[in-house]
Formats: structure tokens, sequence, C-alpha cells
């Protein structure tokens, strides 16, 4: 009874050893290095990118010319028409559109490199070498994973997800307001 006993400590301490290495092993992970997809990351803090444009940023530029000339062409009309006090009101609006698009544009949207010590979890994503939490999802578009993934956004040039989710709200709510504004100015 006894030297089953020992016997059964000595296999849970095997046991243990074997778990405490293979911990070991996957926080030692050297072999890890940070896969970019087809993004461009800048202003980096702990570790994480801040600012990240997509690959289809040639897109984003043409939307914000489009939407800057739009938006100018709409108060230039309104400043004919109802004279600079409504027009001012118009270039607000425009502002304001433009200001919440640019947010969109340049946060980063979910991408993290924080997981790097599990990369040889069975969750894992063989691109990133990435623990994939809930949520998690790679975008093949732009070949990274991105945390709380909601949708590729080609007007945006990236991926919508849980770093830009509240931004691109913020967004929609500023089309709304703009055209609703605009509609206004030019009915009264
Ligand atoms: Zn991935
Ligand atoms: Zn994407």
């Amino acid at each position: 009874m006894k030297s089953q006993n020992i016997l059964n400590q000595v296999d849970l301490s095997q046991t243990y050893k074997e778990k405490t290495n293979d911990i070991l092993d996957i926080q030692y992970d050297q072999s890890f290095k940070p896969h970019y997809g087809k993004n461009f990351m800048f202003r980096f803090y702990n570790g994480q990118p801040q600012i990240t444009i997509g690959p289809h940023w040639p897109l984003s530029v043409c939307t914000i010319i489009s939407i800057i000339v739009g938006t100018y062409f709409i108060s230039a009309i309104i400043y004919i028409k109802s004279g600079i006090w409504h027009s001012s009101g118009s270039v607000l609006s425009g502002l304001i559109l433009e200001i919440c698009y640019l947010r969109v544009f340049l946060k980063n949207p979910g991408i993290n490199f924080t997981s790097t010590y599990v990369a040889k979890t069975q969750k894992s994503c063989q691109q990133c070498n990435l623990e994939k939490e809930y949520g998690t999802y790679h975008c093949y578009q732009c070949n990274i994973c991105v945390k709380g993934y909601d949708h590729h956004c080609p007007w945006v040039g990236k991926c919508i997800g849980e770093g830009n989710i509240k931004e691109f709200q913020m967004f929609l709510i500023s089309i709304l307001i703009f055209f609703s504004c605009n509609l206004f100015l030019i009915m009264i």
C-alpha cells in the first residue's frame, strides 16, 4: 500500500514536471516572430501597434478625397443659397464626418501580439502563430488575426474589430448627422 502511494507520488511528480516543462517550452518559445500580414503598423505602445493602415489604403484615399470634395461641394451650394452662417454649419458637420472617418482609418482594429507564448497550442493560428481567443478571426484579406472581428471594410481599407468598432459606429452616426443637418440647412 505504502509503495503504491510512493509510486503514485512519483507518477504525479513526473506529470507535474512534464507539465512544467511544457509551460517552460511555451514561455521560452524564441521562434515567434510578429506577423504583420498586409498591414502597416505605427506607434507601438507596450509592443502593441496603436496605428494600423490596412491593405486597401488606395481605396481609402479615394474615399477620403470623395468625402472632402462631396462635403465642401454641399457646403458651397448652401453658401450660395443661404449665406455664410448656414454654410458654416455645413462645414462643421463635414469636418466631424472627416475626423470620424480618419479615426476608423487609423485605429488598430484589434491586432495584438501579446499571445506570443502560446504559439504551440492547438488553438493557435498557423499564419500568425498566435492563440485565437474567442471572437478572434483571421482576416484573409489583411492576412492577420483580429480580436473581436466584425467585418472587413474595403472603404476604410481594413478590418473592423474590437479596437475600432466604436469609431466605426461613430462614423456611421456622423454620416447620418451630416445628411440630416445639411438637408435641414438647405430647406430653411
Ligand atoms: Zn491569424
Ligand atoms: Zn481585414
